[in-house]
Order: C-alpha cells, then sequence, then structure tokens
C-alpha cells in the first residue's frame, strides 16, 4: 500500500479521513489469476453487484474490463442503468429477477435479461416486439438453489418457448450453485448433473449448445467440471477467498483496505467506563484513541467486544461499544498521535487484518463485511504501478484481443 496515496490523496479523504483504499493493482493480479485458472477459451464474466463488493460500482468495472474481462454481472437494472450511464459498452446480465414493467428499461439500456419462468421469457419477448427491438436473454436455470428459474426438470418447456420468441437472442444458458465453497462436493455435482440432464436438451433436438456458465468463485476454485464457456467470480476477484479451507487454491491479493486516523487521545482513568452500556471500565490508568468511524460506515457493532485495529503496525483492541461514528481503542501504555493512521480492515507494517478475520469476528461471511462498507465511506483507488502499465497490451492478448 503506498502510504503517500492515503496521506495525499483525494479532498473527499481530507473531509473524513476514514477511507476505503482500492489497489487495483490487486485487482489486476486477481482477474490475471483467474485468467490462468479458467484458461483462454473461457469467457469471464466479472460480478459487480452490491456496488461491486462493496468497492466502488463504476471504477471497478472499467477496471475489471482493463484487465481483461468479457462481460459485466450485477444483481439489479439499476446497477445494469449506472453502468450504461458511465459509457461501460460491455455486455451486461442483470442476473436478479425482473418484473414486467422493468422490461423496457432493459431494451433502452441494452442490457441482457435473466429469464427465470416460462411467463417472464413470453413478456419479454412481447415488449421486444412491442418495441420493434430484440431482446439480448439468458435463461436461468434452478438446479438446487430454489432462488429464481425454470427447475431442471421442467427446463424444457423453457426451451422450447426460447425457440419460438422471435424478438429474443438467447445469449446463454446458466444456473447457480448453493454450496461451491462446501468441502462436500457431493451436492454441486448434483447440481451439475442436473444443469447437464436439462442441457441434454439441445443436442437431443439437433440444436447448437448454448454458452452456459454456472461456475462463481468457490467453483471456479475447485470444481473444474463447472467451468463451461463462461464463468461468474465475484468475491475472488477482489481478492478475498468464499472459505479459509479454499485460501491456498489461488494466489489472492486482497484488493481494499479499510483506514482511518486518531482524531483523539486521552486518558481513561482507572475506574472509569468507555462507551455506551458501560460494557468495558478500565482497571489502571488507560491510554484509550477514539477513532471517527462506526457502524453507521458500516463497521458493525456487533465485533465490540472482539475487534482489533492495527496502529504503527501493531495489534490493539477496540474498548467498549462501537458507536455510530465513532470508535476507543485501547492503547495500554502505548502512545500515538491525532492524525495517525489506524488500519480496520488491510495491511500495516507486517501484520494485517483480513476480511475472513473481519467476518469471523461478526459470525459471517466475508461478502457481508465488504457489502456493508456503506457510501458515508469515501473510497480511494491506488491506480497501477507505471511498469504494470506498459503490461496492457499483454493482458489484452491474453484474452484474444
Ligand atoms: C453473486 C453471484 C455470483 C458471484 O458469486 P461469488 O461467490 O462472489 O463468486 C455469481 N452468480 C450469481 C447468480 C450471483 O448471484
Amino acid at each position: 500500500m503506498d502510504e503517500t496515496q492515503f496521506k495525499h490523496g483525494n479532498e473527499e479523504i481530507a473531509l473524513r479521513p476514514t477511507a476505503a483504499v482500492i489497489d487495483l493493482d490487486a485487482a489486476r493480479s486477481n482477474t490475471m489469476a483467474v485468467r490462468r485458472k479458467v484458461g483462454e477459451g473461457v469467457k469471464i464474466m466479472a460480478v459487480v453487484k452490491a456496488n461491486a463488493y462493496g468497492h466502488g460500482l463504476v471504477p471497478m468495472a472499467k477496471a475489471f474490463l482493463d484487465y481483461g474481462v468479457d462481460e459485466l454481472g450485477v444483481a439489479f437494472l439499476e446497477e445494469g442503468i449506472l453502468l450504461r450511464k458511465a459509457g461501460i459498452r460491455a455486455p451486461i446480465l442483470v442476473l436478479g429477477g425482473i418484473i414486467g414493467n422493468q422490461i423496457v428499461h432493459f431494451l433502452d439500456y441494452d442490457l441482457q435479461l435473466t429469464a427465470s419462468s416460462v411467463f417472464k421469457l413470453q413478456q419479454i419477448d412481447d415488449v421486444a416486439a412491442q418495441t420493434g427491438r430484440r431482446a439480448s436473454v439468458h435463461l436461468k436455470i434452478d438446479t438446487g438453489m430454489e432462488r429464481i428459474g425454470v427447475h431442471w426438470y421442467s427446463a424444457s418447456s423453457l426451451f422450447e418457448t426460447a425457440l419460438r420468441a422471435k424478438h429474443c437472442v438467447i445469449r446463454g444458458v446458466f444456473s447457480h450453485l448453493a454450496s461451491s465453497d462446501s468441502s462436500d462436493p457431493s451436492f454441486t455435482e448434483t447440481q451439475l448433473a442436473r444443469f447437464s440432464e436439462a442441457l441434454d436438451f439441445f443436442p437431443r433436438h439437433g440444436l447448437p449448445m448454448p454458452v452456459r456458465h454456472i461456475a462463481n468463485s468457490a467453483a471456479i476454485l475447485q470444481h473444474p467440471t463447472s467451468i463451461f464457456e463462461m464463468v461468474r467470480p465475484g468475491l475472488i476477484l477482489y481478492g478475498v477467498c468464499p472459505s479459509m479451507r479454499l485460501a491456498h487454491a489461488l494466489a489472492l491479493r486482497p484488493a481494499l483496505s479499510l483506514r482511518t486516523r486518531i482524531v483523539y487521545f486521552k486518558v481513561v482513568r482507572a475506574g472509569a467506563s468507555v462507551s455506551y452500556d458501560r460494557t468495558w471500565t478500565a482497571d489502571r490508568d488507560t491510554r484509550v484513541v477514539t477513532l471517527p468511524v462506526g457502524y453507521g460506515d458500516g463497521y458493525p457493532r456487533g465485533i465490540s467486544e472482539k475487534a482489533q485495529v492495527l496502529i504503527h503496525g501493531k495489534r490493539y483492541p477496540v474498548v467498549g461499544r462501537i458507536t455510530m461514528d465513532a470508535t476507543m481503542v485501547n492503547l495500554g501504555e502505548d502512545s500515538a498521535h491525532n492524525g495517525d493512521e489506524v488500519v480496520l480492515l488491510g495491511a500495516q507494517g507486517d501484520d494485517c487484518i483480513s476480511v475472513e478475520e473481519l467476518a469471523d469476528w461478526l459470525g459471517t461471511i466475508p461478502y457481508e463485511i465488504l457489502t456493508m462498507i456503506n457510501t458515508r465511506v469515501p473510497r480511494s483507488y491506488v491506480p497501477l504501478p507505471a511498469e504494470t502499465r506498459d503490461q496492457r497490451p499483454e493482458i489484452e492478448s491474453l484474452n484474444g484481443g
């Protein structure tokens, strides 16, 4: 991490010393790692839903496209519209379910739709016909997630409807895995078998096989047979592992760190309590600093009793309740000054607080930690080092030009 970048960064960081700092070189390295893992002939759809897992929707979408991904995936229509309004021209699939009155907006913004039922596919075809356009559609098969999609045992009805949908171009057929990160592969294998069973429709009718995609991050790491013509990684592109068990499956570099600065230093006298509900009392005179960050930024209150932060490369415990806008840290006998950098998530010196570790404190998964970091926290991007930028043509050639 380039310290000067954070120190002299943008105006927003001067106004708010708390920032999510995103290392674009790490994002690039993760994209290259996924590219090597899946091979050159497989398309990569970078999943950038939920503000790119907290990293910033538009900057990350542009970055991943620069680093050689082929397409983008988002959960909701409005996320796709934001990408188009930012001038992004790459194919964008909205992975989530749709409601009829949204279809016209998909066509207006050239966004690919997920057809998750026969009725929805017909609706898409009708709206496309009425507006004189063609809709780009991916057909969603439910192989065991029970979220959206036509069950694998009914998939032929969706495929037959698709053959008649003259105003739709079928760009792909996909499904989603419910437990690809598990150490037990059996349900993933069941889902893959169901997916194949549904897709048999195409060769059986003498039709070309559409683009198939089912692999998310964990499947890319541990289920090579789930890698078809396209993959849909999210979490690993940001350098975070879906499960500790898979930590060594691919060399990943976490892209995001959450940093702030000390705004207050004091000595808490023995016997005095700190913060709401008085959950922590100093047993001796103790140096305590206050950080201008709290659960109102997505630094969760639920880790009040467990969290540690890095100051001068050393770990210190959070004391008392994390409040909406402030967090107190016990320095013990050590000292620190107003303005000194504090790392809540990420590396400082030789130590690092990983997203996985913070998720563990809260009893949740890394995905939730990243997406909790909210809009009050400015995002700051550390650009690629100059020598890496010079390698761009090589990245492009990896991706077939
Ligand atoms: C979120 C999501 C992904 C990406 O999942 P990761 O585990 O982050 O790789 C892929 N496909 C669908 C349908 C999703 O909702």
